[in-house]
């Protein structure tokens, strides 16, 4: 796992997602090197730089410049920017032209959540898996229930992680900002079934 305070962060774009959320989102992903991946929203880079070790490709993807600029940045920090696609454009507007997704982690999406979990829906291959973090209570609501009308059964965690401070006198016990990790598998086809 690549450390928080190793990336480069600039004021005007949120991120890195926390190590130890990336390390869930990472489990819960179950990647593979064969896997294509999908961030929509990337920030600083924080989950597009873990998935460029570990999978065959990754397509990241910002509605802000700044964000791409600093991803870039930090792929190039790592020495990982050759196995990733960085694209400056919405989600909705991008994931248009993006097939065959094996895993799309959702960071953000402005107000565009449930067309972006469609378009998705719509690319992604049998037993690929979607991702979404949310921190707005609304979003988790909305994400949980635009996956279950589309036939999926996610699963929401709410994640509080304190980190230890060790002073002088003892060890002082500071939390991060709680946030969910929702997730959920495409489900198998009929088909698929009788075809092993
Ligand atoms: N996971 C990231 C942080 C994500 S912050 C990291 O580890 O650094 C959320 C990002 O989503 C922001 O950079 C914001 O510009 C982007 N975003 C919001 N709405 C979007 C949309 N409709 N299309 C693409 N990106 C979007």
């Amino acid at each position: 796992m690549l450390e928080d305070m190793d990336f480069i962060k600039s004021c005007d774009v949120p991120g890195p997602t926390k190590e130890a959320i990336r390390a869930i989102i990472l489990y819960k992903s179950d990647v593979k090197y064969s896997d294509n991946v999908v961030d929509v929203g990337c920030g600083t880079g924080g989950i597009t730089c873990e998935f460029a070790q570990r999978a065959k490709n990754v397509t990241s993807i910002d509605i802000n410049p700044e964000a791409i600029e600093i991803t870039r940045k930090n792929l190039e920090k790592f020495g990982l920017e050759e196995n990733v696609t960085l694209i400056c454009d919405d989600g909705v507007k991008a994931l248009n032209d993006i097939d065959n997704i094996d895993i799309a982690i959702i960071g953000g999406s402005g107000s565009k959540l449930e067309n972006i979990i469609e378009l998705i829906d719509s690319k992604l291959n049998s037993k690929g898996r979607i991702i979404i973090t949310a921190i707005l209570v609304d979003t988790k609501v909305e994400a949980v229930n635009k996956l279950k009308e589309l036939n999926y059964n996610p699963k929401i965690m709410e994640v509080n992680i304190s980190k230890g401070r060790v002073l002088d006198r003892g060890i002082m016990m500071m939390s991060e900002n709680p946030i969910a990790i929702i997730s959920a598998k495409k489900r198998r086809l009929m088909g698929d079934y009788k075809n092993g």
